[in-house]
């Protein structure tokens, strides 16, 4: 854990917000690997993507939005800065001719982090990029429990023919043992199908799968009570794919579909993730030049924010 000084986002009255250089939340970006606990880590990537593409854009527009961001939670009295040494450690070089030579970079790139004892929360990137990322993470730790937010359940088994694709990430996670299949739960699932039982495909290898449906006009605390309980007992990994919220709060995505969980559901989804053992957390498949408001790339710095505020080791000042 952090000792002595940690870095800090720069503050709106030493630069104006609009000012300086662009890191994650205005951190300083350059403080070396092995004197910090937490990686904020930009894999811009998009040629996994099997419609609209644009998310090799997401970590520029977040980088971007993540200005507006304080470094204290006003809800959960959080403070992660101070608690944990934070800084955005740039992007990976993902090869933008070649996915498979991506993928093989991604996990080169985390093994390198993970390798630092570090925590990566990642800023995508279309979601094909989780499958490098845990095959670097279970080095380490160990197959592991996961909290997945998403409108689809990315489990095909291939796309247009290929193995690898932002559709099959968690296919090839479980058949390569990356996932504890009983520790992870899939949230926000819906849309129209190819076939009426393609969800049942996770349920088979044990994870369970709340399809939108069952939140729809409620809060999910009480649900994440139940999540905590299942994910618990080992390392876990959440990943947020944001076309898991509804497109009328973030329609800067390629694949929307209607009807998806709310602003609010979502930060309670991330609040409840606290408590958990997180090795790694992402937010994907942001692609901002879909939504002219930047309110889907705000959105998803926020998200990342509230998942730096629930790591372990974070603080809380109450
Ligand atoms: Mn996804
Ligand atoms: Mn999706």
């Amino acid at each position: 854990m952090a000792g002595g000084a940690t870095p800090q986002p720069l503050g709106g009255n030493e630069m104006p917000r609009f000012g300086g250089i662009a890191t994650f939340m205005r951190l300083p970006g350059d403080t070396p690997v092995a004197e910090l606990d937490v990686a904020v880590v930009g894999v811009p990537l998009d040629i996994g993507t099997s419609n609209r593409p644009g998310a090799r854009f997401g970590p520029r527009g977040i980088r971007s939005e993540s200005v507006l961001l304080r470094p204290y939670n006003m809800a959960t009295r959080a403070a992660p800065f101070d608690s944990l040494a934070i800084d955005d450690t740039g992007d990976v070089a993902t090869n933008p001719y070649n996915l498979l030579d991506s993928v093989d970079r991604i996990t080169d790139h985390y093994r390198q982090l993970v390798a630092n004892d570090l925590i990566t929360v990642t800023m995508g990137g279309d979601h094909t990029i989780v499958l490098p990322i845990l095959r670097a993470i279970v080095e380490k730790h160990g197959p592991v429990g996961m909290v997945h937010v998403d409108a689809h359940t990315d489990i095909n088994d291939e796309m247009f023919g290929e193995k690898i694709a932002h559709g099959t990430p968690f296919r090839r996670a479980a058949e390569e043992g990356l996932l504890d299949p009983k520790r992870v739960v899939q949230i926000g699932m819906r849309g129209t199908g190819y076939a009426a039982d393609d969800f049942d495909w996770s349920r088979d290898q044990g994870f369970r799968v709340v399809q939108v449906e069952e939140c729809w006009h409620k809060s999910l605390t009480p649900l994440m009570e139940e999540v905590r309980q299942q994910v618990a007992g080992g390392p876990a990994y959440l990943s947020f794919d944001i076309d898991g919220l509804d497109p009328s709060v973030a329609p800067g995505t390629g694949t929307p579909e209607v009807g998806g969980l709310t602003t609010i559901q979502g930060l309670e989804i991330i609040r409840g993730c606290r408590g958990l053992d997180l090795v790694g957390c992402d937010l994907v498949e942001v692609a901002p030049a879909y939504d002219t408001t930047g309110n889907t790339s705000l959105l998803a710095a926020n998200l990342l924010y509230e998942m730096l505020c629930v790591l372990p080791g974070v603080d809380y000042r109450d």
